[in-house]
């Protein structure tokens, strides 16, 4: 397996279109890292551009120690899974499996075993001898990705595979490309609009907005301590809750005094420099339920929605609030619609954004 360099690329599309500029990203050998972001970023772009199907107007790819930028896909070592998966529909999974092998001309006796391993690895064993309609979607999935493992590829590039798969068939597949990954130690880039697919596969997640790389970090850090405004409401579902504001530093602490509702936070940290019109983003995980004297602001309750082990609360701060505020509780509060509650934001995991640039305060 190699390592994927890409350094400083742009590409601007011959209609004028700028889809990526400047873009920063190494991939580790053997590290899986997924790019994420909303349709249009230009992350397929950034995807076809390793796998050589599009050429950078600028900057370099590499792939290991080798500059890549201008070499033809078949020249380049690395196996593509699409969204669709361009089975052979009148060969056989075996068939299927074998034909990149063939075309290569690799030794018979070679392809039987190196099939034999791929089909193994995905739990393909038992379909090696049906056609790709008398198998489910996720497991022509499955084909399409041992296609790609039985070339042992210098990296593995996908683009949305899981896209076509229904809901829970695309968890299930999901825990098979991590466990896939764990196995063969491979090099992934991997691009998704999917969040929450990004946040369970990547070692590391790049989330890639209008062209421009926002950040690049743990699934974790992402989480917890995203770069910008943009990065915060972009990961974690339900979306992150923003109020906009004005911070003022004093003595070993700080005040948000909020614009739009009748609340304001004192913090026992100093945002250093950080006075001026903020953003704060709580994710509605980290707003609590709580009686009128412990809370930060009141709210009237307008929709409850089940979500299993937890609910979903829609609040209105105030009669005149556009979108609402959004809690997730445990399924044991007790809530109604139209009541008013006390909401309290967990100190600890309050995000301010400086409210031009959206970059990241504390
Ligand atoms: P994503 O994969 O993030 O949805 P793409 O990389 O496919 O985005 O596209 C990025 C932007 O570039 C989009 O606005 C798209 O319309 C545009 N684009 C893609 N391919 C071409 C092309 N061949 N010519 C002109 N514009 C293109």
């Amino acid at each position: 397996m190699a390592s994927i360099r890409i350094e400083n690329v742009d590409k601007t599309y011959p209609n004028g279109h700028v889809a990526t500029r400047g873009l920063d990203l190494h991939i580790g050998d053997g590290e899986f890292v997924v790019l994420v972001g909303p349709s249009g970023c230009g992350k397929s772009t950034a995807l076809r551009m390793v796998a050589g199907l599009e050429t950078p107007t600028g900057g370099q790819i590499y792939i290991g120690e080798k500059e890549v930028t201008e070499v033809p896909p078949q020249d380049r070592d690395i196996a593509m899974v699409f969204q669709s998966y361009a089975l052979y529909p009148h060969k056989t999974v075996r068939e299927n499996l074998a034909f990149g092998l063939r075309m290569r001309r690799v030794p018979k006796g070679s392809i039987a075993g190196q099939v034999q391993r791929a089909a193994a690895t995905l739990g393909l064993e038992e379909f090696l001898d049906r056609k790709p309609a008398q198998l489910s979607g996720g497991q022509r999935q499955r084909v399409a990705l041992g296609r790609a493992i039985v070339r042992d590829p210098q990296a593995f590039l996908f683009d949305e595979p899981l896209s076509n798969l229904d809901a829970k068939l695309r968890v299930q597949t999901r825990a098979e490309l991590a466990r896939m990954h764990k196995k063969l130690g491979a090099t992934m880039l991997y691009v998704t609009h999917d969040q929450e697919e990004a946040m369970t596969l990547g070692d590391r997640v790049a989330v890639l907005n209008e062209g421009y790389l926002q950040q690049v970090d743990t699934p974790a850090e992402v989480y917890c301590r995203p770069a910008n405004a943009f990065v915060a409401g972009f990961i974690g579902s339900p979306t992150m809750n923003f109020f906009s504001g004005v911070l003022e530093s004093g003595d070993g602490g700080c005040r948000f005094s909020c614009n739009e509702f009748p609340f304001d936070i004192a913090l026992d940290e100093s945002l250093a420099a950080a006075s001026g019109k903020v953003q704060l983003g709580v994710r509605p995980q980290d707003i609590q339920i709580v009686s009128a004297n412990e809370a930060d602001v009141t709210a009237k309750v307008d929709v409850v929605e089940l979500l299993g082990s937890e609910l979903l609360v829609h609040l209105r701060v105030s009669e005149s609030q556009g979108e609402t505020t959004r809690a997730v509780v445990p399924e044991s509060v007790v809530v109604r619609e139209d009541e008013v509650v006390g909401l309290r934001f967990r100190r600890d995991r309050l995000h301010f954004f400086v409210l031009d640039s959206g970059d990241r305060l504390n």
